[in-house]
This record gives structure tokens, C-alpha cells and sequence, in this order.
């Protein structure tokens, strides 16, 4: 719709000046409208915009956190491992002579080492250690706290 037209001899503000004063105020009103609402939709995008990287920095935290959770877990089951067999020690073993601890399995897998001893150097059986040396007298005995955190961490995902 042309609410001005232009002919070739006379503009319409000269051929109807009180008309013409009417549509432009009218114009002016509807340009100043366009302006407020434009300016209202900028205030609406940038908002929109602050909350879009809002969310992205959100999530980009999230990814991280849950990193960090992962290599943590990963940590944990890396402790929990056996130092002989590397499995995670569901059936963990304590020595009582140093604490060292291995998974029942890998204990019982050692062979048994003989060493001289004595004035007549005669061979016995002594179990030694794998990480210490330490001789082990006494039966190594169930660490069920190990047992739980290794059973706990080698389900998880
Ligand atoms: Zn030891």
C-alpha cells in the first residue's frame, strides 16, 4: 500500500498540505512505535543471548565435573588393584607384619620360597613379603573395607 505517491508535477503535501501533515504525524507515530519495539526485541535478544552462554558455561562446568569425578573413580580402582595379578582386589588380603595388601588369589599363587637357616643352614619355608621383603609369620587376614571399595569402583561406569 502507497500512503505517499509522487506524481511528475506536484508532490502531495502541495496539493493537500492538511492532509498530508496528517499522514506524515501518522508515520512518525508508527516509525517511533517500530523504534521502541526494535529496541525492545534487541533487550529481548540479548537476554537471550546472556542466557545461552550462561547454559553453555553450565554445561561446560558440568563436563568437567563429571571429568573429574571419572579420573577420580579411575584413581580409586587403580589403588584397589592388586600389585601382583593388577585386578581389583574384591578379595583383599592383609599382611600383619606390614599392612601391604594383596587379593587372596595372588597370595596363594606365590610359590613357596625356602631359605637357609640356622647353624646347619638346613632349608625352611619363609613367606616373604612381595613389596617389603618382610618375612610373614602369621596368616594374612580379610581387609573388608578394601574389599568394598574394590567391589564398589570395578561396577561403576
Ligand atoms: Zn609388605
Amino acid at each position: 500500500m502507497n500512503i505517499l505517491e509522487i506524481d511528475d508535477d506536484q508532490t502531495e503535501s502541495s496539493r493537500h498540505p492538511k492532509e498530508s501533515g496528517v499522514v506524515e504525524t501518522g508515520l512518525r507515530r508508527r516509525i517511533n512505535k517500530l523504534r521502541e519495539k526494535n529496541v525492545a526485541l534487541q533487550n529481548q535478544l540479548d537476554e537471550a543471548k546472556a542466557q545461552r552462554d550462561e547454559a553453555i558455561s553450565i554445561k561446560d562446568e558440568a563436563i568437567q565435573a563429571r571429568n573429574e569425578a571419572q579420573a577420580l573413580i579411575e584413581e580409586i580402582l587403580e589403588r584397589t588393584r592388586c600389585p601382583i595379578s593388577m585386578e581389583p582386589m574384591t578379595d583383599a588380603k592383609v599382611l600383619c607384619e606390614c599392612g601391604h595388601t594383596y587379593s587372596d588369589q595372588s597370595l596363594n599363587s606365590i610359590p613357596a620360597r625356602y631359605e637357609a637357616s640356622g647353624q646347619n643352614n638346613e632349608k625352611v619355608r619363609v613367606d616373604r613379603c612381595p613389596e617389603c621383603a618382610c618375612v610373614v609369620g602369621k596368616p594374612p587376614i580379610a581387609n573388608y573395607t578394601v574389599r568394598a571399595i574394590a567391589d564398589l569402583v570395578s561396577h561403576l561406569d
